[in-house]
């Protein structure tokens, strides 16, 4: 019997001590692999908050992790609460200070005793963790709320009781009224000095038309045209006369040929419109008027009938 006894313990002992062996080597394979704390020991005590599994190894969580993977490491109960206590003196979870309040995780009136903000680990958290950044920043800002409240209050009161400097009373002037310029009506801007309740006005000069050709009526040889002006702001409108170019005179063109002993006739018209402006005789080609070269022609016969007879007249004799 005592020798069954003897393997049987023999056989627990060495499974028991295989059980820790194998434990011992996750433990290293994990710190080496992952920076994140594994914790496999045994919760000693019941109290949640009193005693965390990783208690002893809160250092090298302050090491090797960030703000949020230590506040991980809490809710997974791994730390009490002067440890907490300790990682936020020592500057760490600054930003989880409220949560962690809210939590029951430290008490409320805890406040943090040290303020590491320029840290690796939170300078890592800071980046990892951008969304509660803001907290960190507040709650580092929230040490003594009450007290600097107070005295923000006290000191607004004192102030306002001081005369205001000159400096203030020139930054105190506000836009309180504008009248916009017209084209022909200046307009204004009305300043009031919120402390001393002075009023200034500031005139805005008239901008005056600002005219655009809306509509053009060409003008004709004889007859005018015009432009309309029409202001682009507020449609006054004006028209303006382009005068009449008047006619041009072409080249004079022939209407009908001058003969021998008829006229012929010319004009010359406008090329813009056609309208004939001149009309002109032109004489006929003979110098002589017809009259006279008939005249000629019969003195001329008469002279010759007139030598003739004559000369008959001689042979005969
Ligand atoms: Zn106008
Ligand atoms: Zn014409």
């Amino acid at each position: 019997m005592r020798h069954k006894i003897k393997i049987v313990v023999g056989c627990v002992l060495i499974i028991t001590g295989f059980l820790a062996t194998n434990i011992a080597v996750g433990q290293l394979t994990s710190l080496q692999n992952d920076t994140r704390i594994k914790c496999s020991g045994i919760v000693i005590d019941g109290g949640e908050k009193t005693v965390g599994r990783c208690d002893n190894e809160y250092k090298l969580a302050e090491k090797y992790e960030t703000d949020a993977e230590i506040y991980e490491d809490i809710q997974d109960n791994q730390f009490s609460t002067p440890i907490i206590e300790t990682m936020i003196n020592d500057g760490y979870l600054l930003g989880y200070v409220d949560q962690l309040k809210a939590e029951g995780w430290i008490p409320q009136d805890f406040t943090p005793a040290g303020s590491k903000t320029s840290n690796t680990s939170s300078a890592e958290a800071k980046t990892e963790t951008p969304a509660e950044t803001p907290n960190e920043t507040s709650t580092s800002d929230n040490k003594q709320p009450e007290k600097t409240e107070k005295n923000n209050k006290s000191e607004t009161k004192t102030e306002t009781k001081k005369e205001p400097t000159q400096e203030e009373i020139d930054a105190a002037w506000e836009e309180t009224e504008r009248v916009e310029a017209t084209c022909t009506e200046d307009g204004k801007i009305v300043y009031t000095n919120s402390i001393t309740g002075d009023t200034k006005e500031e005139s805005i000069p008239a901008a005056g038309h600002d005219y655009e050709v809306t509509d053009t009526t060409e003008a004709a040889c004889t007859e005018d045209g015009k432009n309309t002006y029409t202001c682009k702001v507020c449609g006054d409108a004006y028209e303006e006369a382009i005068p009449a170019t008047g006619h041009t005179e072409g080249e004079w063109k022939v209407t009908k040929e001058a003969g021998l002993f008829s006229t012929g006739s010319k004009e010359v018209t406008c090329e813009k419109c056609g309208e004939v402006l001149d009309t002109a005789e032109i004489p006929q080609t003979c110098p002589l008027p017809l009259a006279a070269v008939i005249g000629i022609v019969v003195a001329v016969v008469v002279i010759i009938g007139v030598i003739v007879v004559l000369v008959r007249r001689r042979k005969n004799i």
